[in-house]
């Protein structure tokens, strides 16, 4: 049997965690959406090593917000299922995820045998 609640608490951690990490990022509305980054135009000057520093810094940010993103909505979908019920079961087999895999990522959709 899967101990939900002590999962919730994990989850609405994580949740918190990743929501103030994107805030920060200046990337995400209220839904976690990355906001895509892009540059206005008055980031730029004559110099062409500033400009392309402007763009790298800018992907890096998207890169990140993306991937907070990402970890964002496995969370919310995890919450979601403790809610509505499903949590702690394979998306593939429907079989209990390994307690152990839980415990390290309690947003995991999938058991070991069929993760990524
Ligand atoms: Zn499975």
């Amino acid at each position: 049997m899967i101990d939900e609640q002590k999962y919730r608490a994990a989850l609405d951690t994580e949740k918190a965690l990743l929501e103030k990490e994107l805030s920060s990022l200046g990337a995400a509305n209220e839904d976690g959406d990355t906001i895509v980054q892009k540059p206005r135009g008055d980031e730029f000057g004559p110099d062409r090593n500033v400009n392309s520093d402007v763009i790298e810094d800018m992907n890096e940010n998207n890169a990140a917000a993306r991937e907070l993103t990402g970890r964002l909505t496995a969370v919310r979908n995890a919450l979601k299922k403790i809610g509505e019920g499903g949590y702690g079961h394979c998306e593939v087999c429907g079989k209990e995820i390994e307690e152990d895999r839980l415990r390290a990522n309690p947003a995991a959709p999938t058991c070991k045998e069929h993760m990524g």
